[in-house]
């Protein structure tokens, strides 16, 4: 109860009473503050209000209406403490136009008396009608001394050990001692700069103007600007924002472009490694395949570390290409890591990249390691001896692989795939990895989740892009259809059928938020249903919380083609493949994300069968799909397009789910929204590397002012 907490906190017409709060919640106070990351003045400078609360005018008691948030001033008639219907603190105020009572059902009996019989008062909160005459339940009660404030009092976000007195004190003493010198040359001024004619904003908006409106506006603002943060100081920090963003990636660009990394030229003629991994293929490489090694190799061949994604809808080959980008770096006497997020998806790799290079690695005195978390002793004492004496030329696993104890000889190229799984800090331990020769290793990142433009513009404007936009000829179309899940029993049918014809099915279990227990037993439950259900048919179950013998176990039974049907939690999501799989069904679907649902429909279709995809879909209690949830389904049957259904993906769910870790932590834009400031995005990418080469200094105090000790994250 909030309002509960309000009143004890800022007890009323004590006076005095505030400040004695604020000390006593000095330390537990100030080190929320710091885990806020308000350390510094220009932090808590650059804390902006949530929302305003206008406490600038008294509202006759008789002109406040029904509903209406007001501040009202009297004199206590009436104090008493009523037991029914429960047990309340009833303070009667009366001003010159009429009376107004005021509701705590949670108070001391000091405030019995703070709030006596003839003490003045200022009460704050929502006017109630009713039979009774006026009332407000909980109001926000002051002693009535103090002038009444002349802007609009700011509300700004915090936790419950920092109180808002003290954060409002707090922040309106940095704003004061605050130096803000601006840091925006006058031939870079953003568009916000452009004034809208009415409401007479037409004057340049400066850094300390802008803030410090922002902080106490004016009770006559036009309080929507505000909110929609349209109005022009709104736009003006945002614009700061976004060019300390996007300086942040260029100057990241930039230093790293300083770094030295080995030159890695691809060998000439048959006996290259990758000409001879192109001869043992079983398919020729796609155009787009081709272009995005091409974009590679010219990388790879530069001193600078290449930091580059490498991006491509499910099921486009992206494996290969890092392969022969391998190949390249083995065959220049360096060594290549690729990591997975999981030990499933690295086991692939392995499975394949064993088949694909052992061979040839062998003829040259040299062979894959492995590495993975819960691997034997002695297996693992050996794949480290084999990294660190350079035998290992291709290591390939999870997190292990980065761990203290793995030291490469010669590390050359680092491939990390489903890149957005994994953490800024894992992706900087892999660029460490090299460091003992004063070098850093090139970096592939991979994703199947296709980064819509905008994001790629802003949040990746520090990486290149590689894109694989055509799938490997032979595929046939994956059909989606969307059916409830009363009609559980034809599916079934249809599982039998394909088994029948030697195909093999996944069945997803859904994601019960919050709940890996639940998702297992629910899982357990699904198989159990199913294998009854399918007599004669191999089940197999697949879950996170199995261990990994048993789960590499499973993955072959399936792999093998003798299990007909796997049911699984999202553990399949990422990688996994069997082309002989043509049915996949969803359960819950509705409860998936887009691109989460697309990543999983890529298990199918990797094959020439025609595959199909069945999103079963709840309609819970009431009977129907709400219609969010039914627009966003309706997508996933309509295009098999990786990059339109991110696009739309973006639209229902902003950018949390593709930026993964990189964003964790510290939302690296607080005030700029990158799908409704477009404008101001576009201002900032063309001002950033101006303001890097003809004002180095402003660039570097208008990153340390945004930034301060945090851009170190933008580095991964
Ligand atoms: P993803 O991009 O999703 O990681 P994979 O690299 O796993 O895709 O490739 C999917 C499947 O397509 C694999 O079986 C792979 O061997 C196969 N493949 C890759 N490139 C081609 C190609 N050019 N022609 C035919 N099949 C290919
Ligand atoms: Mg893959």
């Amino acid at each position: 109860m909030p309002t509960t907490r309000r009143f004890s906190q800022d007890p009323a017409g004590r006076p005095g009473a505030a400040q004695t709060t604020v000390k006593a919640a000095s330390s537990p106070a100030r080190q929320a503050l710091l885990k806020l990351g308000l350390a510094r003045d220009i932090d808590l400078a650059l804390h902006l209000p949530l929302r305003y609360e206008d406490e600038t005018r008294i509202t006759p008691i008789a002109s406040a209406r029904e509903g209406a948030s007001v501040q009202i001033e009297g004199v206590v008639t009436g104090s008493q403490v009523q037991l029914h219907p429960r047990r309340q603190l009833v303070v009667t105020l009366q001003d010159a136009s009429g009376s107004c009572e005021l509701r705590f059902f949670s108070f001391y009996p000091s405030h019995h008396k703070t709030m006596g019989v003839g003490v003045r008062l200022r009460a704050r909160g929502e006017i109630r009608g009713g039979f009774w005459g006026r009332q407000m339940l909980h109001p926000v009660v002051k002693g009535a001394s103090a002038e009444l404030p002349a802007a609009l009092t700011p509300v700004y976000p915090t936790v419950a050990q920092l109180p808002q007195a003290y954060l409002r004190r707090a922040v309106a003493t940095a704003l004061a001692r605050v130096a803000l010198p601006e840091t925006l040359p006058a031939e870079l001024a953003p568009p916000a700069l452009v004034f809208d004619s009415q409401n007479g904003l037409q004057r340049p908006w400066g850094l300390r103007d802008a803030l410090t409106f922002l902080h106490h506006p004016a009770p006559d603002v036009a309080l929507a600007a505000l909110e929609d943060r349209s109005h022009p100081a709104w736009q003006r920090l945002k614009a700061e924002e976004l060019l300390a963003q996007q300086l942040s990636q260029l100057a990241a660009r930039r230093e790293r472009d300083q770094l030295a990394a080995p030159v890695l030229r691809p060998a000439a003629g048959a006996a290259a490694l990758h000409e001879q991994l192109l001869a043992a293929l079983p398919f020729q490489l796609t155009a787009a395949q081709h272009r995005v090694v091409e974009e590679i190799a010219r990388d790879l061949a530069a001193s600078r570390p290449m930091h580059r994604l490498l991006q491509g809808d499910v099921g486009s080959g992206k494996t290969v290409v890092a392969a022969l980008a391998a190949c390249v770096c083995i065959d220049a006497g360096w060594q290549c890591a690729l990591m997975a997020p999981t030990e499933i998806l690295a086991e692939q790799h392995f499975a394949k990249l064993i088949g694909w290079l052992q061979p040839l690695l062998a003829d040259r005195g040299r062979g894959v390691a492995w590495l993975v978390g819960g691997q034997r002793k002695r297996e693992r004492a050996a794949m480290l001896e084999a990294i660190a004496d350079g035998t290992a030329a291709l290591v390939v696993g999870t997190h292990a692989v980065i761990q203290e104890q793995v030291q490469f000889a010669r590390l050359g190229l680092a491939v990390i795939d489903e890149q957005h799984r994994f953490g800024v800090a894992q992706r900087l331990a892999l660029r460490k990895k090299l460091l003992h020769l004063g070098q850093e290793p090139h970096m592939l990142m991979m994703s199947a989740t296709p980064i819509p433009r905008t994001l790629a513009m802003s949040y990746y404007a520090d990486l290149d892009v590689s894109t694989i936009d055509e799938l490997p000829p032979g595929r046939t179309p994956i059909v989606t259809k969307l059916i409830a899940d009363s009609r559980k029993d034809e599916i079934v049918e249809r599982i039998a059928a394909q088994v029948g014809a030697g195909r093999q099915v996944y069945w997803v279990c859904p994601l019960i938020e919050e709940s890996e227990a639940l998702d297992l037993s629910n899982a357990t439950a699904t198989h159990q249903e199913l294998s009854e259900a399918l007599p004669g048919v191999q089940v197999g179950l697949l879950h996170s919380r199995m261990p990994a013998a048993e789960k590499k176990a499973v993955m072959e039974e399936f792999k093998s083609g003798r299990m007909g049907l796997l049911v699984s939690t999202t553990v399949i999501e990422v990688g996994v493949d069997v082309p002989n799989a043509s049915l996949m069904v969803i359960e819950h679907a509705e409860r998936f994300g887009l691109s989460q649902l697309h990543q999983l429909r890529g298990r199918v279709g990797r094959g020439a069968a025609a595959s199909a995809c069945v999103l079963l879909y709840s309609t819970g209690d009431s009977g129907r799909l709400g219609e969010t949830a039914r627009e966003r389904l309706k997508a996933m049957a309509e295009t098999n397009d990786g990059f339109e259904i991110a696009r739309r993906d973006l639209d229902i769910r902003g950018p949390g789910e593709f930026l993964g870790a990189r964003q964790s932590g510290d939302a690296l834009l607080r005030f700029a929204d990158l799908a409704g400031d477009t404008g101001l995005l576009d201002w900032a990418r063309e001002a950033a590397p101006i303001m890097l080469e003809r004002h180095p200094e402003l660039a570097a105090q208008h990153l340390e002012r945004w930034l301060g000790g945090k851009s170190d994250y933008l580095k991964a």
